[in-house]
């Protein structure tokens, strides 16, 4: 029996075909247990469930509030399990110990919390102004849930994007079938037995685990599903929206970034050199929100260079169950390999490496897949690293002579994610509302919050996550037009049916 079974309506199996794979440490290379390995039977048999769970009521037709209160003991069977599930991230992600309590864990409770507040607001119908055009009417908006849902993670934050997922679902009503990704199955499995404990029916969620083409294509293109919610790279989100569109299934899609943190010159240099490289190195790069490109102004560039290299020495990179590591391993040997030559690239392409572009073996790491943090200068705004995701710790380092300069240079990607600006409140401001991003943050850095929208312009995505136009997009929109005076004489058809008074 596989160590992370398959959960489909309501039920824990192995996949239909008996295979399995070996789910690995990154921080030792190690094997932490076997995980089911679905296939595309797999995927339609889940479909089945949840779409049975959806055209029978049972989650959609209940009301919110109700919804709310098993959405709350979901959030409290997280909490009472969160040490578990904190060390299973750090094993199986990479996560350190204060990012798997912090965020995998804290915001995955938090989530679920605040779509269970939502929840018990959503039956709330929204009332219109009267109308009198093209006749008297009262007119309300009520949304109702899409259905059944096809979401599709990566494995950068596990359970984090699963609990997005599946939080707004259910909070609409919607049922779902997720797939995790293949290099991180554990922590799904275990929320589904948080679900299930927390009285989420039989069939209204459902978990697998499995590969992209095969068990992901099945939940993009199964006519049984309604909506598909996507996170992961720009490349496989524009297949998916592609796969999708025959059924012509709502797709939100949540992307790529290669995302600018624009320092002005009367910036705090001491906290931008910090968010700076918070930015860059969180999670070893491996984000979405990552702030891969630093663009500095001429006049402040060396020394803010020198100082940023110097702020380095404060992170440790270390095996992520260590509480002493900052900075854990990348997720694999295939993203290792990725970011390890993206850095030959940006040398390649005559950037100047000033710290880190190595892998790091000494002191027991060797069998993981570490890499030092790095940072480039001399980049220049059409070079490959200044351009294409990394997702890796990996810095470039550009420069601006003002303004209109900096923006340009920050807009001047496929990708609008997210961005920061560091410098004066009301100059920060003015900058940040020229540039391109779903998500511009003034004297901060990769702050999400529940109620606040997340999203991508341009090639980082389609829609939004989170707050009241995250769940929405779990809906569609019912228009009810009601009839001021409901008398035949009132009504003006064109005179069809009804003859000219
Ligand atoms: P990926 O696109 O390779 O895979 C993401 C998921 O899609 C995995 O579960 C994978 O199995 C599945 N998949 C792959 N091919 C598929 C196909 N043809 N049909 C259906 N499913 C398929 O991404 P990744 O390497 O797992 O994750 C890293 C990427 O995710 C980065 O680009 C990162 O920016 C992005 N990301 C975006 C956000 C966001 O909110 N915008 C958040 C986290 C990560």
């Amino acid at each position: 029996m596989s160590d992370f079974q398959l959960f489909i309506d309501g039920q824990f199996c192995e996949a239909a075909s008996g295979e399995t794979f070996s789910t690995l440490d990154p921080s030792t290379g190690e094997p932490i247990g076997t995980a089911a390995k679905a296939g595309a039977e797999d995927a339609a048999r889940a479909i089945d469930a949840a779409r049975a769970a959806f055209d029978d009521g049972r989650w959609s037709q209940r009301r919110g509030s109700d919804r709310a209160k098993v959405l709350a003991a979901v959030a409290k069977g997280l909490k009472d399990r969160a040490v578990e599930l904190a060390a299973l991230e750090t094993r199986d992600a990479g996560s350190t110990v204060a990012k798997a309590k912090g965020v995998d864990v804290g915001n995955t409770i938090l989530w679920f919390k605040t779509m269970a507040e939502l929840a018990a607001q959503i039956d709330q119908p929204e009332t219109l102004p009267l109308s009198v055009f093209p006749t008297p009417s009262a007119n309300v908006l009520r949304h109702e849930p899409v259905g059944v849902v096809g979401a599709i993670v990566p494995w950068n934050f596990p359970l984090q994007m699963a609990a997005w997922k599946i939080s707004a679902a259910l909070a609409a009503g919607c049922t779902i079938v997720l797939k995790s990704a293949p290099e991180t199955p554990c922590t799904a499995t275990k929320l589904a037995e948080i679900l299930a404990e927390a009285g989420v029916p039989d069939g209204v969620v459902n978990i697998i685990s499995g590969s992209g083409p095969g068990t992901g294509e099945e939940l993009v293109t199964n006519p049984g599903v309604d909506k598909v919610s996507f996170t992961g790279s720009t490349d496989v989100g524009r297949q998916i929206m592609a796969a999708a569109s025959p059924t012509l299934k709502k797709v939100t899609l949540e992307l790529g970034g290669k995302n600018a943190q624009v320092v002005l010159d009367d910036a705090d240099l001491e906290l931008a050199i910090d968010g700076a490289a918070y930015g860059a190195f969180f999670h070893s790069g491996q984000q979405c929100t990552a702030g891969s490109r630093l663009l500095l102004p001429d006049a402040l560039h060396d020394e803010f260079v020198e100082r940023l290299l110097e702020r380095l020495s404060v992170i440790r990179v270390g095996p992520a169950a260590d509480k002493a590591s900052t900075m854990g391993p990348l997720v694999s040997q295939q993203q290792l390999d990725t970011v390890l030559g993206y850095i030959e690239l940006g040398q390649k392409e005559g950037a100047t490496l000033r710290a880190g572009g190595q892998r790091l073996t000494e002191g027991g790491l060797d069998a993981g897949y570490f890499v030092a943090p790095t940072v480039f200068t001399d980049v220049t705004p059409d070079m490959t690293i200044a351009q294409e995701e990394i997702f890796g710790p990996v810095l470039s380092v550009l420069r601006y002579d003002d303004e209109d300069d900096a923006v340009r240079i920050a807009n001047g990607t496929p990708y609008g994610l997210a961005a920061g600006v560091w410098g004066s409140p009301a100059r920060a401001l003015r900058v940040a509302e020229r540039l391109q991003a779903g998500t511009v943050w003034v004297n901060e850095y990769n702050l999400l919050n529940p109620r606040y929208p997340f999203g991508g312009f341009k090639q980082s995505g389609l829609g939004r996550e989170h707050g009241w136009a995250g769940l929405l997009e779990y809906t569609e929109t019912k228009h009810l037009h009601l009839a001021a005076d409901a008398s035949r004489a009132s009504k003006r058809w064109f005179d069809m049916t009804v003859p000219r008074r």
